[in-house]
């Protein structure tokens, strides 16, 4: 358990991108010192932190040397190794855990648990082999998701098999590289929405309004709340989930949930958890502008022992959150002149194509 730090204290963040970056200002602003460990020199978060190591993800000593220079240690990618996860936990308190991230960062893992707790998830088998392919096939048939187990994010390691497509099993092992996978059942959602929620050692929790995340080409495109698709029960069991799961996970800083949103035949929503990610999310960023805690602000204080703020809407407001993928960054001269709109850029140098070079939030009294 963490003592409660100071301001002054130094928080350690491994991984330098834009989630870094914004976790280190929301410290600066309590006044906290913000050590960022990363492997590119070019990191976006280096530019706001006040001490940084270059260093890899596999490097004993550095990492080390980092745990040490700081008071607490989080991170803001949940592919982190375990062994380096270990390191870090050995010497001061990781938030959120080893175990969390363990659970959390194998899509096999994560589903059973989620599925233990009772709350629904897609239908899903392991795959070790073009002959597991082919049962998991055989049980759940196609339209399905064939994914890696680990290290997939933004549609990456996955793969449709459609209704009716002629599956080689061993052609799509080979295309996936023989890596440990999943089949999941095609889930026919209406729309996704997740929560984003904080939790403290000591059980505290506070969760944001769910929101409705549209994605293009597998990124996220557009985050809005409130959630259109979801009345006042679906909200309140979108919280309940996000609050069991994080319960489950003796959780200690901000998770994301993503939800499937199902339409029973009676009309009403059902919620589909899809997947956890340990860490702020990118469909928390309206946060920064439309709640009265920031999930960023939320982060900090949950892994520093301090209480969680307010999560509510400003003045009651619609928000709409748009991301900047690649060239559209290039329209940031009409996002500052619109009134109302709040532009954020990660000081990202090219503007390759499917980069996250910043989001922009608009809210809606
Ligand atoms: P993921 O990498 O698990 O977040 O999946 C990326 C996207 O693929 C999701 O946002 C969905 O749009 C789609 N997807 C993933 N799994 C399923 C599923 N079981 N059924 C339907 N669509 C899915």
């Amino acid at each position: 358990m963490t003592a409660s730090l100071q301001p002054g204290a130094t928080v350690g963040i491994v991984g330098g991108g834009q989630l870094g970056r914004m976790i280190a200002l929301a410290a600066a602003a309590y006044g906290l010192k913000v050590h960022v460990f990363a492997p590119d020199a070019d990191s976006p978060a280096f530019e706001v932190a006040g001490r940084r190591t270059v260093a890899a993800y596999d490097d004993a000593a550095a990492l080390a040397a980092f745990a040490e220079s700081v008071d607490v240690v989080t991170y803001e990618f949940e592919n982190i190794p375990r062994p380096t996860a270990e390191i870090l936990a050995a010497r001061r308190p990781l938030h959120p855990s080893a175990a969390a991230l363990a659970t959390t960062q194998d899509r096999l893992t994560e589903k059973s648990f989620v599925a233990g707790l009772g709350i629904p998830t897609a239908p899903f088998r392991a795959v070790d082999d073009a002959a597991g392919l082919a049962r998991a096939l055989a049980d759940l048939g196609q339209p399905a998701v064939l994914k890696t187990r680990r290290f997939g994010y933004d549609g990456k390691g996955q793969r449709m098999l459609r209704a009716g497509e002629a599956v080689d099993p061993a052609a799509v092992m080979a295309e996936f590289g023989g890596q440990p996978c999943i089949l999941e059942g095609f889930v026919p959602f209406e729309s996704e929405v997740s929560v984003v929620a904080a939790r403290t050692a000591s059980g505290g929790f506070s969760a944001f309004d769910p929101c409705a995340n549209e994605h293009r080409d597998h990124i996220l495109a557009r985050t809005v709340v409130p959630a259109p698709a979801l009345g006042p029960e679906a909200a309140a069991e979108a919280l309940r989930i996000a609050r069991a799961i994080a319960d489950a996970l003796d959780y200690v800083g901000v998770l994301a949930v993503e939800m499937f949103v199902v339409r029973a035949a009676d009309g009403t929503a059902g919620l589909v958890v899809n997947e956890i990610a340990p860490r702020v999310h990118n469909s928390g960023h309206w946060t920064i502008e439309g709640a009265l805690t920031s999930q960023f602000a939320q982060h900090v204080r949950a892994i520093c022992g301090w209480p969680l703020g307010d999560p509510g809407r400003v003045g009651g407001a619609a928000v709409e959150m748009l991301n900047l993928v690649g060239a559209e960054a290039d329209d940031w001269p009409s996002y500052l002149a619109e009134p109302g709109a709040h532009l954020h850029l990660y000081g990202k140098g090219a503007a390759r194509p499917g980069r996250k070079m910043g989001h922009v939030t608009r809210l809606r009294p």
